[in-house]
């Protein structure tokens, strides 16, 4: 498994179309969405999202609209900290013909001491694509909208894209989880792809 992102850009199905490549309108429609979303340097990205006590309609139009965005960005997960929303909420959907799951306060029950490395973009960090390890299998509980309980058992990029939007509401980016030197790297070239997007602006 290489070549795999999460929040970003791109779905990973074989031979999706590169950026550049994307239909005008397509395009249109995810620089719209994109726009929606905090990028690196923002601090709610750094915040810890706050548990989920009312399962009311705007929780309901919070996860269908975070789903939308999320479709519409070309993304495979997205956290509600990514738009702003300090609400234990994130929804994906790892694999282009499955519905879109949204998790509400989801933890992590288990993780497998095997792990896998594997390419990763965020939709808050313009230009990066990082190697990052993480458990391979996760046991996951969590509530639906609704607040019914959700149980998870997944393994390969399912468990990937959860345990990257958990970080996301934990305040964690996928910068911290690489060396110090990958960083490095990471950080050029997002401030590339940042001053491109200004200059684009
Ligand atoms: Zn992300």
């Amino acid at each position: 498994m290489s070549d795999q992102e999460m929040d970003v850009e791109v779905e990973p199905e074989e031979g999706a179309p590169a950026v550049a490549e994307l239909d005008p309108e397509t395009r249109a429609r995810r620089d719209a969405a994109l726009r929606h979303v905090r990028k690196f340097g923002d601090p709610v990205l750094r915040t810890t999202a706050l548990p989920v006590e009312r399962f009311d309609a705007a929780l309901a139009s919070e996860i269908e609209r975070m789903g939308e965005l999320m479709h519409d960005a070309l993304g495979i997960g997205l956290a509600a900290t990514q738009l702003g929303v300090l609400h234990r909420v994130l929804v994906y959907r790892a694999y282009a013909d499955d519905p879109i799951t949204a998790l509400v306060n989801p933890v992590i029950e288990w993780s497998s001491q095997e792990t896998e490395t594997a390419e990763e973009g965020c939709l808050s960090l313009p230009g990066v694509h990082v190697e990052v390890q993480r458990p391979a299998q996760v046991h996951v509980r969590a509530l639906d909208a609704t607040s019914k309980e959700v149980r998870v058992q997944a393994e390969g990029l399912e468990a990937r894209v959860i345990q990257h939007e958990i970080d996301h509401l934990e305040g964690v980016l996928i910068l911290d989880r690489i060396s110090v030197e990958r960083r490095r790297e990471a950080m050029a070239a997002m401030r590339e792809a940042m001053g491109e997007a200004a200059l684009l602006a």
